[in-house]
């Protein structure tokens, strides 16, 4: 898929630029038992369109890609942010069905999201209990430990560094590892808790299970909103902005 797009700056319309732009769709028509052919040029059409408008190049920003859906639901709405060098713009993405193509609107904004982070509590007090077992850790001492990881977790701000380590079939849920820092504060706080021998087993539990999406690393869940940057379209679409914004801050 092409990172490029062109915008008509009177129209503030957009339109793909594809590899498929000048290959017609074949269709069959049952009725006629014939192939029938199906314009599909998206591109060219726009241009014929807007022929007399200014019109300019926008690039894709990277990373930017986000939807409520499922990467795998064909019907899903999604948004990813493009750039003309200077301003920043939204385009939204859609089809209403299947077989439709995909529709196209562009948005002056940005795409604001904030993130959350979750310990896996069952997960870690599972893997403990299967792992740690000659003597095993008391469940007490097991709750403990989960609020001490808890409270270092609630610690992370959104200025932290974040390593993905694994991602789920959403673009709203990764998984993310603990940095060195939180780590290290975890297992001083551990001190409290642990005999020296526990200590050590902990510490060896945490570095082996603080992968991919291993029981210590963390759920980083997303929800976004769409911010308008023209008051003038705000107005104008106030009702469809408001509808999108109550289903964007949905969280998962
Ligand atoms: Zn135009």
């Amino acid at each position: 898929m092409s990172d490029k797009w062109i915008r008509c700056i009177e129209c503030n319309e957009v339109t793909h630029v594809t590899d498929y732009d000048c290959s017609p769709q074949y269709q069959c028509d049952e009725k006629l038992e014939e192939v029938i052919e199906k314009p599909m040029d998206d591109m060219r059409n726009f241009m014929v369109q807007h022929r007399h408008h200014k019109i300019e190049e926008l690039s894709r920003i990277k990373d930017s890609f986000i939807s409520e859906g499922a990467y795998v639901e064909p019907l899903k709405v999604s948004y990813f942010e493009a750039t003309n060098g200077k301003e920043r713009f939204v385009i939204k993405k859609w089809r209403d069905d299947i077989n439709d193509p995909l529709q196209y609107e562009l948005i002056s904004g940005y795409i604001k999201t904030t993130i959350s982070l979750e310990v896996q509590l069952d997960e870690i007090r599972k893997q403990l209990r299967d792992e740690i077992k000659h003597p095993s850790i008391t469940e007490t001492k097991i709750e403990r430990f989960i609020q001490i990881i808890e409270k270092v977790a609630s610690q992370f701000s959104a200025g932290d560094k974040i390593e993905i380590t694994a991602e789920t079939d959403t673009p709203l849920i990764s998984y993310c590892k603990m940095d060195t820092d939180f780590t290290r504060e975890i297992l001083r706080l551990s001190e409290e808790i642990f005999s020296a021998e526990e200590l050590k087993e902990i510490e060896q539990f945490i570095y082996r299970n603080n992968n991919d999406n291993e029981p210590m690393t963390l759920l980083l869940k997303r929800a976004f909103t769409i911010e308008e940057e023209n008051s003038k379209l705000i107005e104008l679409e106030k009702e469809e902005s408001h509808l999108d914004k109550v289903v964007s801050q949905r969280t998962y």
